[in-house]
């Protein structure tokens, strides 16, 4: 049985004084009884602080480096995360990918030194407007798997979490419908399943991402290869995470 995962990314936003309101009005609305894991990806400059308020919630970081250390100005190492106390991390968002250079390679050795570290990646995949327009979403999504999710063990990738996000749904108020979502975290599972086998891709927890709000989280939950969705603009207020919250429960 997996347990769904809601993620709030607040990619570029919030001082730290604004993600502790934050936080300790979530940690007050939760009970730790929920059926789903309720967590944000807060900005670097946040994670200590939201980490230190986190009783219920996950914290995600939203980005991280492969190396251990050394001459990588502006970089992250996963042990930084670690010393944190950091449990998550997104790995190739659309964003980083079409603005910061990042690759399937880039974004594989990132999942795997993450993994080495029992940190949980969120690996994110989607194709772009003008891929899903020439029909194809469906190689575009098994490549970037394949790339993304290469040579890791079974046993690690059962315990990961990957975000669908078509870029055409990013920020746009243009959701998937709940059968494109379906349909394309479907082909994720089954990407897993032809690399790793059954029990990797029946423990796999594959979110949708893309515009979802309190109005249409319950469809995309009720999706049997949706375990879960990853939430840019309508995390960033209280109220909003919370109608995500009962919605969901
Ligand atoms: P929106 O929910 O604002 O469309 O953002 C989705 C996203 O990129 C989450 O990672």
């Amino acid at each position: 049985m997996r347990k769904p995962i809601i993620v709030g990314n607040w990619k570029m936003n919030k001082l730290r004084g604004e993600a502790n309101e934050f936080m300790e009005a979530i940690e007050a609305y939760l009970t730790g009884d929920e059926a789903s894991t309720y967590g944000i990806a807060a900005p670097f400059t946040c994670v200590g602080n939201c980490v230190d308020r986190a009783k219920n919630l996950v914290v995600a970081a939203q980005n991280c480096h492969w190396k251990e250390s050394g001459a990588y100005t502006g970089e992250v190492s996963v042990e930084m995360l670690e010393d944190l106390g950091v449990k998550y991390c997104i790995i190739g968002h659309s964003e980083r990918r079409s603005m910061f250079g990042d690759t399937d390679e880039t974004v594989n050795n990132k999942a795997k030194k993450l993994l080495d570290e029992d940190i949980i990646p969120i690996l994110c995949i989607g194709e772009t407007e003008a891929q899903y327009d020439a029909g194809e979403t469906e190689k575009v999504i098994r490549d970037q798997i394949a790339g993304s999710m290469k040579d890791l063990c079974p046993h690690c990738v059962a315990k990961m979490v990957v975000a669908y996000e078509p870029i055409w749904a990013i920020g746009t108020g243009k959701s998937a419908t709940k059968e494109i979502a379906q349909n394309c975290c479907h082909i994720v599972r089954d990407q897993i399943r032809v690399m790793y086998g059954d029990e990797a891709a029946d423990s796999v927890r594959i979110q949708y991402g893309g515009s979802v709000k309190p109005e249409n989280i319950k469809e995309y939950m009720a999706c049997e290869d949706i375990d879960g969705a990853l939430i840019g603009g309508a995390s960033l207020k209280v109220d909003s995470f919370k109608a995500i919250i009962d919605a969901t429960k």
